[in-house]
C-alpha cells in the first residue's frame, strides 16, 4: 500500500468513484463516506457511496443520504456500478470481509483501490494506496485531513462540515475519549466555521428514536445484565425474542453496551446479541485492558483498543457460557486499576 500523499495528485483527474464502509454502517462509516463523496462531487468525479447493508433511520438526515445504494437491497444497480469504477475507497474498515456479502466482488474488482482508517492490524496487501492510523479518534478526522492536506480546505461546505462533524462526535462518544486531540478540536472549529448546527447534528443523532426502544434498553438494563465484579466486568445477553417483542431496528441497540462502563469499576462491558445469523458481540474497555486483542483472540473479531466487536455461530447460551470461562484467563489484567 503506498502512502495516501502519493494518491493527491491523482484527485484532479475526473474518474468514477465509487466509496464504501463497513456494514450496518453507523456514525463514523455513513458521515465519512458522505463527507469524501461531497468533497469529490466539488472535484468533479462521478461519486457512489455504496453500503453493503441498510443503516439506521438516525443517519437519514445526512445530506446525500437518501442517494446511498443498499447492496443487499438494490444488488443489481450496485454491482452495475462497481463495475464501472476507476477508483474505490474503502473508509472506516481494513479488511474486505467486513463488507459482507459485498467482499466477493470487491476483492476481484481490478481499480484504484484507497484505504482511510482508524482501526488496528490492516489488510494492507488489499489496497494500492492509503492511510491506516489507529491513534486517530474516526474515519472522519481522517478525510478531514485528506480534504485539507491535499490543498483543497476551500471546498469545505456545510455540508461536508455536518457529515464529519457526526461522525467525529459520535466515534469520540461526544469529545470524551482519549483521541479528542489538540487536532481534533481544530478540525470541529474548522468546520464550525461553516455555520452549521451542531445541536440539531446531536439531536438527529441521539434523540431521534421511537418510545419502544426506550422501553427495550429498561427491558435489557433490568433483566439481562449480569456484573461479575470480581472481574470488573459486565454484560448484557440479548435474545431473538426480546428483539422482537420491542420492534427492534437497526441501529436501536447501539450505544446499549456504554451503559455498563459506567457502573463503579467496570473495565470491561460486553453486549452480545442473538442475530439471525450469528451471535454479534460488541466490546468496551477502560485503560489498559485491550478490547482489540480480546475480541480478536476469542470471538473472531476486532477493531479498537477500547472499542471492539467479534461473532460466534454457537448458540446465544454456549456463546455466553464460552464468555464467562474466557474472562477467568483475564483476572489479573482486569482487577488492574
Ligand atoms: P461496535 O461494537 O460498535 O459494533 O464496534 C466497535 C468497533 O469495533 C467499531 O469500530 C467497529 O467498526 C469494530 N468492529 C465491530 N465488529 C468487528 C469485527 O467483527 N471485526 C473487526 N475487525 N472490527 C469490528
Ligand atoms: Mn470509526
Amino acid at each position: 500500500m503506498q502512502s495516501i500523499q502519493s494518491f493527491y495528485t491523482q484527485l484532479t483527474i475526473p474518474r468514477k468513484v465509487i466509496i464504501t464502509t463497513h456494514q450496518k454502517p453507523d456514525g463514523d462509516a455513513m458521515g465519512s463516506s458522505l463527507g469524501l463523496f461531497h468533497f469529490l462531487e466539488q472535484l468533479g468525479h462521478s461519486v457512489t457511496v455504496i453500503s453493503p447493508t441498510n443503516w439506521a433511520t438516525f443517519l437519514q438526515w445526512m445530506p446525500g443520504c437518501d442517494k446511498v445504494v443498499d447492496f443487499d437491497y438494490s444488488r443489481e444497480k450496485a454491482l452495475k456500478i462497481i463495475k464501472e469504477a476507476e477508483v474505490l475507497f474503502c473508509l472506516d474498515f481494513n479488511v474486505l470481509h467486513r463488507t459482507k456479502n459485498m467482499e466477493e466482488v470487491l476483492t476481484n474488482l481490478n481499480c484504484i483501490k484507497v484505504l482511510v482508517d482508524h482501526h488496528e492490524q490492516p489488510q494492507v496487501q488489499a489496497f494500492d494506496y492509503g492511510i491506516s492510523d489507529p491513534k486517530k479518534s474516526s474515519t472522519c478526522e481522517m478525510v478531514f485531513d485528506f480534504i485539507t492536506d491535499s490543498g483543497h480546505d476551500d471546498k469545505i461546505n456545510t455540508d461536508i462540515a455536518q457529515c464529519l462533524y457526526a461522525g467525529i462526535m459520535t466515534d469520540t462518544g461526544s469529545f470524551r475519549f482519549p483521541a479528542a486531540s489538540s487536532h481534533v478540536h481544530t478540525a470541529v472549529a474548522r468546520l464550525k466555521q461553516t455555520g452549521f448546527n451542531h445541536t440539531q447534528v446531536h439531536e438527529n443523532i441521539y434523540d431521534n428514536f421511537l418510545e419502544n426502544r426506550l422501553r427495550f434498553t429498561g427491558h435489557v438494563l433490568l433483566n439481562r445484565m449480569e456484573v461479575f465484579y470480581e472481574y470488573n466486568t459486565a454484560i448484557i445477553s440479548i435474545p431473538k425474542n426480546d428483539l422482537l417483542r420491542f420492534h427492534m431496528k437497526t441501529g436501536d441497540t447501539e450505544g446499549l453496551v456504554n451503559y455498563l462502563l459506567t457502573i463503579q469499576g467496570i473495565k470491561l462491558a460486553a453486549l452480545v446479541i442473538d442475530r439471525d445469523e450469528e451471535r454479534k458481540w460488541s466490546f468496551r474497555s477502560k485503560g489498559t485492558f485491550d478490547a482489540n486483542t480480546f475480541a480478536r483472540t476469542h470471538f473472531e473479531g476486532g477493531g479498537h483498543f477500547n472499542a471492539a466487536g467479534g461473532r460466534s455461530s454457537d448458540t446465544l447460551e454456549n456463546t455466553v457460557k464460552n464468555f464467562k470461562q474466557v474472562i477467568k484467563e483475564y483476572e489479573v489484567q482486569l482487577q488492574q486499576i
